[in-house]
């Protein structure tokens, strides 16, 4: 991961490793099954989850933190005192599996791209970034028991893109020349365009690890238009939320067919976008 990523993040990547247990469920267990018993799932609040369940207990990897926030009294403040993290992996998982190690790496690197600023308090929101991600909770404090509640959440599209992007990188260079990633192969073509036709691959990594997602913003739209990325953003949720639709419909052809339509559908304004380029763009650095 250090050499893909760079030595500039080594340190980065070796503190988020050091921080985070990996899990295998057990036989019987499922990923869903295996973040509610180690203590991930709110279960006081269902809706603080944007994937749902189904999703979760469908998916072959996961990373997730968990944040142990308090309010000081003192200071009148919430405050963050720790923070757990997890990579959880099915329980069909296997070492000498080039598909399965593709899952390890690609949640990995969810987990590295989140350590830094991964919680910061706004008054009384708590803004959780993963990767380039944004979740707004709100939070409220009762008899000094802390809750949270999912207000909002950005980005998911354009992670699951790069992150999907790195995963085929990473196998491609040090695995199996051939490698595909084989979910969110439509996010990650997006994000592909994205990376080569503006060459942000850099900036894309600085955000991630370093969390100044701004200035890749400013960059992008430098580039291309004044508001391209946050269209851009926008269609790759969309596109997202397609794409775990397709996986739901897999065992049910007329319903997949549909799925494929309406990701095919978001083919053309993708490629619109990706293609906006500034003419100047070549003078600006
Ligand atoms: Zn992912």
């Amino acid at each position: 991961m250090i050499l893909y990523y760079g030595e500039d993040k080594a340190e980065i990547i070796l503190n988020a490793i050091q921080s985070c247990p990996i899990m295998i469920c057990n036989n019987n267990e499922n990923i869903y099954d295996l973040l509610l018993k180690e203590g991930f799932v709110d279960t006081s609040n269902n809706d603080n989850y944007s994937v749902n369940i189904e999703d979760l207990k469908r998916s072959s990897g996961v990373y997730a933190s968990i944040p142990e926030a308090i309010y000081d009294d003192e200071s009148n403040e919430y405050m963050i005192k720790s923070i757990r993290r997890i990579v959880g992996l099915s329980n069909y998982f296997k070492y000498d599996d080039i598909n399965h190690i593709a899952n390890l790496i690609h949640e990995l690197s969810h987990l590295v791209k989140s350590y830094v600023d991964e919680y910061k308090v706004i008054d009384d929101n708590l803004i959780n970034r993963n990767g380039l991600i944004v979740y707004t909770y709100k939070l409220t404090n009762e008899d000094n028991v802390v809750s949270m509640k999912l207000l909002d959440e950005k980005s998911v599209g354009i992670e699951e893109g790069t992150n999907s992007l790195d995963e085929e990188n990473i196998m491609s260079n040090y695995f199996d020349s051939n490698y595909e990633v084989r979910g969110y192969v439509l996010v990650t073509a997006a994000a592909r365009a994205l990376t080569d036709n503006f060459n942000l691959k850099k900036d894309i990594h600085d955000s991630h690890f370093f969390a100044n997602k701004n200035n890749f913003i400013e960059k992008y739209n430098s580039m291309s238009t004044d508001d391209s990325y946050q269209r851009l953003d926008m269609l790759m949720d969309e596109t997202l939320r397609l794409e775990y639709e397709k996986f739901a419909n897999a065992f049910n052809s007329e319903k997949l067919q549909e799925s494929h339509q309406k990701l095919n559908d978001k083919i053309e304004p993708l490629r619109n976008i990706l293609s906006e380029f500034n003419k100047d763009y070549q003078n600006i650095k």
